[in-house]
């Protein structure tokens, strides 16, 4: 049978390349709940909704639509934000800055957690994120939370931005990481936190390798 698996935690611990690759293996469905509210982000800066505006942001969310489509020429995720490719645009650092904001407002989270539990109604699913454990599916099989030290979280993002063409030092990437973690963390609807039953990795010392063999043990079981 088919099952759920969690998979929670701190910013740029390894969660989507990890969830990711444990999808594959397992011929599971993955979905980044992450790139949902960098979406909602980016849509907010274009339209130039007020975040502290409940109308507007409501009324915005009714004309927001998230899809993932696989690019069969590149072999890669594309997060699309009403039909359009947003993948590249939503990992820059101009969204991270803004992303825990806008993902701690309660109207965002109804919308996006709704549509998260349909997509994942099925089961079969490879789910990362903050409170997939805790609120989205507290019912998951498997829930993992994943932990790893500051130096190396913030060295991870910042050579996955290098790659992508961005240049940040690592004080910025740190002070985002903390950032994004205090307010995930304090917010007031499903806040970050370590599900009761999900069990903790900490990836500081694993390799990803390392980590997908991880979970998919547990999945095992
Ligand atoms: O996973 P990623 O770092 O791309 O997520 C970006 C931000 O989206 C997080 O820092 C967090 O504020 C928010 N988020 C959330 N709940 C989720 C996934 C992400 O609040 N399930």
């Amino acid at each position: 049978p088919k099952i759920v698996i969690a998979i929670d935690g701190y910013s740029s611990c390894g969660k989507s390349t990890t969830a990711k690759a444990v999808a594959a293996r397992m011929s599971y469905g993955y979905i980044d709940t992450g790139a949902m509210y960098r979406a909602v982000s980016l849509y907010f800066i274009q339209e130039r909704v007020s975040l502290s505006n409940s109308r507007e942001v409501t009324a915005a969310l009714e004309k927001i639509h998230i899809t993932f489509n696989h690019n069969n020429r590149t072999g890669k995720n594309e997060t699309c934000l009403n039909s359009l490719n947003v993948e590249d645009e939503i990992r820059k650092m101009y969204i991270s800055n803004i992303v825990s904001e806008v993902s701690a407002i309660p109207e965002v989270r109804w919308a996006m957690v709704a549509q998260q539990q349909k997509m994942g109604r099925r089961r079969g699913v490879v789910m990362d994120g903050r409170d997939i454990g805790t609120k989205v599916f507290p019912d998951a099989e498997v829930k993992v939370f994943m932990t790893a030290d500051t130096y190396t979280r913030a060295r991870r993002r910042q050579q996955e931005l290098l790659a992508k063409g961005e240049l940040i030092n690592l004080d910025d990437i740190i002070q985002n990481l903390e950032k994004r973690d205090l307010i995930d963390t304090t917010r007031i609807e499903s806040p970050l936190r370590q599900a009761d039953d999900a069990i903790l990795l900490d990836t500081s010392h694993m390799t990803i390798e390392e980590q997908v063999d991880w979970v998919i043990e547990l999945a095992d079981r």
